[in-house]
């Protein structure tokens, strides 16, 4: 399939489920109010929020303005301009899974040429009562899209299923699954940056890289988020999602072209050929866990069992560390070290690309020491990518090294333009039919039948949760051990 790249105009209206909820306030309607005030949002475009709460078009439109005062994109924000967008928006009250649920919204969408987009931002069990519910409805047509958000299921069964249900109202073209970090700037550069440059790829294999590391460390707790939380765990909740598509990034072959369907064989290769981790390596190959009291900038916070909701016991791991291994030609015995924990001393998401050492210090005689060069790709808190390279310190001396981090960032080449929400970019990229980046039926059922086998064998191996501070870097076994290197140690 090649991008199709439709004008946006062939949308007539997106509508919202969970328009009232947490994503929709802080990132969504941010993000389209954004695209409208750039003039990305076709002309006659209607929004339509849908949730359960019976609200008034009044007060659903005060509750959309305050939202986007208090966002990323507040700065954006000006009354004329958001009158306009305003005059865009309908609410509509509609119950997911009640007979008769859906009957409020067919009549709420303005009739005329154009595809219906369906945005659902609800709770992970809804996406397959809605998609049939809209097909039974008569609501879905050719020209229809439906974007959900992760998580898909919460093991390949269950993910199965929810496919199935999406696919029995959707063609497989029309469904978007999002993973909005494919959406960050600095994830798009590394893409350019391994295939649109010669001097990478040579370079990006067993033979030079010594181990990859992918980190997403939070500093935030559970947000109120218990109930899912506690259900889900951080092996599903962000390994299965983010961190295995980072990984796909930096391990896929070359596509053939940077199409949708080019770019997504390649990933669901890399997941294909992970090594499972299952039975007794898990013991050898993860560490699980959960984080107990401790400080955060200075700040007390409670541990995990003392969240609020929190039942009293819990096995939940909120930490998690894995060395993973992609079994082809170009990655035999590369580690690739996985790691997400909430409540970690620092905020940062980043792939570091660790190449291997130089293989002879010519510099050794006068007694300096050569670090291996290293390409950082940081998401989170800022987004930039940096090559670290030992050079000469300037001045008389005979030749004393340091490392120097080469600033590869777009912003030290480009104009730099305003940092966007990242679901600004996967928005438009629905408005003009580009799958690229989003994640295919395949990859989401790959994904999650290696992490099955890490979820059974924590199972079988009767593996338990370690306890670490909040604000430490986790558990001591996972952070200090040689098997375990990272950058922050
Ligand atoms: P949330 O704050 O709990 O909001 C859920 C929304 O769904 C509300 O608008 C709620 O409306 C609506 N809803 C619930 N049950 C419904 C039903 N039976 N019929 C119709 N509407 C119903 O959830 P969220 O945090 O925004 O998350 C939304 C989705 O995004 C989830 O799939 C989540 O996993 C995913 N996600 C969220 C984040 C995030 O940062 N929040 C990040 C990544 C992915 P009313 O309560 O007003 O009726």
């Amino acid at each position: 399939m090649t991008i199709r790249h439709e004008s946006v105009d062939t949308c007539r209206a997106l509508v919202l489920f969970g328009a009232t909820g947490d994503l929709a306030r802080r990132m969504l309607w941010p993000s389209l109010y954004a695209l409208h005030k750039e003039g990305l949002l076709p002309g006659a475009m209607q929004l339509v929020g849908a949730a359960r709460q019976p609200l008034a078009a009044a007060e659903f439109v005060q509750r959309v303005r305050e939202s986007i005062r208090a966002s990323a994109n507040a700065a954006l924000y000006d009354d004329a301009t958001f009158e306009a967008f305003a005059r865009r928006i309908r609410y509509t009250a509609v119950t997911v899974g009640e007979a008769h649920g859906l009957d409020a919204l067919g009549p709420a969408i303005a009739p005329g040429p154009g595809g219906i987009i369906y945005y659902l931002s609800t709770g992970p069990d809804l996406f397959g009562t809605i998609a049939l519910g809209l097909h039974a409805a008569g609501l879905v047509d050719e020209h229809s899209r439906i974007v959900v958000e992760k998580p898909i299921g919460h093991d390949a069964a269950s993910a199965e299923a929810v496919n199935h249900a999406l696919g029995s109202a959707f063609g497989e073209h029309q469904i978007f699954r999002i993973d909005h970090y494919l959406g960050k700037e600095a994830v798009q550069n590394l893409i350019a940056l391994r295939f649109g440059n010669a001097i990478f790829e040579p370079l990006w294999n067993a033979t030079a890289i010594d181990h990859v590391q992918i980190t997403v460390a939070e500093t935030v707790g559970l947000e109120g988020r218990w109930g899912y939380y506690n259900g889900a765990g951080a092996l599903r909740d962000m390994v299965q999602s983010h961190l295995l598509q980072l990984l796909c990034l930096v391990a896929m072959e070359p596509p053939a072209a940077y199409t949708p369907s080019a770019v997504r064989n390649e990933k669901v290769k890399v997941l294909w050929s992970l090594r499972p981790i299952t039975g007794e390596r898990v013991l050898r190959n993860t560490v699980r866990g959960q984080y107990a009291g401790g400080y955060i900038d200075g700040k007390g916070v409670p541990g995990y069992l003392e969240e609020e909701g929190a039942g009293g016991t819990s096995d939940t791991e909120t930490f998690v560390a894995i060395r993973a291994e992609v079994d082809n030609w170009r990655w035999s015995g590369v580690p690739f070290y996985l790691r997400t924990g909430k409540r970690m001393k620092q905020r940062a998401s980043e792939i570091v690309i660790q190449f291997k050492p130089a293989p002879f210090n010519i510099f050794a005689g006068l007694g300096q020491g050569l670090d291996a060069n290293a390409l950082l790709i940081r998401l989170q808190p800022d987004e930039t990518i940096t090559l670290s390279l030992m050079h000469k310190k300037p001045g008389l001396n005979q030749m004393q090294l340091g490392e120097v981090s080469l600033d590869l960032s777009p912003g030290s080449g480009f104009a730099t333009a305003r940092r966007r929400i990242a679901y600004e970019r996967m928005l438009l990229d629905v408005l003009r039919d580009n799958p690229a980046l989003f994640v295919r039926r395949d990859e989401i059922e790959a994904s999650w039948r290696w992490i099955d086998g890490i979820l059974e064998g924590w199972r079988t191996a009767g593996m338990p949760v370690t306890p670490y501070a909040a604000g430490s870097w986790g558990p001591d076994w996972a952070t200090g051990a040689a098997a375990f290197p990272w950058r922050y140690l």
